[in-house]
């Protein structure tokens, strides 16, 4: 089966692949993903439960592997398939994938407390109430933590390729990475958490992080797309409880446009954090305001979509949004 299931990624590859004139790249040596992907048959994947703590798993051909299961697993569920995964830092992973049946969710019919987050540079995210905020303060163990990995990766760079040492300082580094992830996960999830929890929708913005991070360099990368981390577990925690997502597309002017008086202000720089509307003569911090701008979106839109507006729709995953968003009104 595993053999199967890597010829059948192959032949997938080929297929998306080859029309574009493009053709799947060779492994390269030192840089392949150590994972593969067994399939269920006749109970040959099987979760052992011995005790509260004591779990195993039945694989084929391995036999049986202790395991730590962090999830109870529903009866009706039934297994499709198994995914072993060695981590850069030698720790093994086991991820399975069962078909279930999903009732469709129902929705809270009244909205309170509605929460909005706004991508920033610096601090990873705004918050509309500022309960959410994230200060660099806050991210300063993970800042901490890149310098070292730069450290230990221009030692790395020292090495003689496929060394004993080499190998060894790899996977220092591959752990280095996994605490930082770690680290990241566990910060957003308990964000997540909290905003899902204290608000009954949460508006964010639909923006394409992908393109975003390709153009800065990798340790920024991985850090930006917290962003888009943070985005889909709001998501899930939100359709969890019945709650909305609200994307929105931004296309408007929202950090140049004033919160207070929707006057553009067109010669605000990047570099700009702080600035005041020449129309009305509020001071506005530059993330927040755009923040604040989000928010108003976001509202308008649930306003509009509870009033039967046909543009927008609410996906079953809980997420509302809409393309078509009266451009006209914004750039006025
Ligand atoms: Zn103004």
């Amino acid at each position: 089966m595993a053999l199967i299931n890597t010829q059948l990624n192959l032949n997938q590859a080929c297929r998306l692949l080859f029309p574009k004139g493009k053709a799947p790249k060779f492994r390269a040596k030192g840089k392949d993903k150590r994972s593969y992907t067994t399939n269920w048959i006749n109970n040959n994947i099987e979760i052992i439960h011995k005790s509260d703590t004591e779990n195993y798993i039945k694989l084929p051909k391995l036999g049986r592997v202790r395991i730590i299961l962090h999830r109870d697993i529903p009866a009706e569920w039934r297994m499709k398939n198994a995914t072993v995964k060695e981590t850069a830092s030698g720790k093994f992973f086991i991820s399975l994938t069962f078909d279930a049946e999903t009732k469709p969710k129902e929705r809270k019919a009244e909205l309170g407390r509605i929460e909005a987050f706004d991508y920033s540079m610096p601090s990873l995210v705004v918050s509309a109430s500022g309960e959410n905020d994230i200060t660099a303060d806050d991210i300063r163990w993970y800042r901490n933590l890149e310098e070292r990995i730069a450290k230990e990766q221009r030692k790395l760079s020292r090495m003689r390729h496929g060394s004993r040492n080499y190998w060894e300082q790899k996977h220092r580094i591959g752990k280095l990475h996994e605490k930082a992830r770690n680290r990241r996960k566990d910060f957003l999830h308990k964000l997540s958490c909290n905003a899902s929890r204290s608000s009954d929708a949460v508006i964010v913005e639909d923006i394409n992080l992908q393109h975003m991070s390709q153009s800065l360099n990798f340790g920024k990368s991985v850090y930006d797309n917290g962003y888009g981390m943070l985005r889909n577990m709001l998501l899930y925690k939100l359709n969890d409880q019945g709650k909305i997502l609200v994307k929105v597309d931004k296309f408007f002017p929202s950090s140049k446009r004033c919160s207070h008086c929707h006057e553009v202000n067109h010669e605000l720089k990047l570099s700009d954090r702080e600035w005041t509307c020449r129309s009305c003569g509020t001071h506005h911090d530059r993330d927040k305001n755009s923040c604040k701008n989000l928010l108003d979106e976001g509202k308008d839109i649930l306003n509009r979509w509870a009033s039967g507006d046909s543009s927008l729709i609410l996906a079953s995953s809980g997420v509302l949004s809409g393309k078509k968003l009266h451009p006209q009104a914004h750039l006025s």
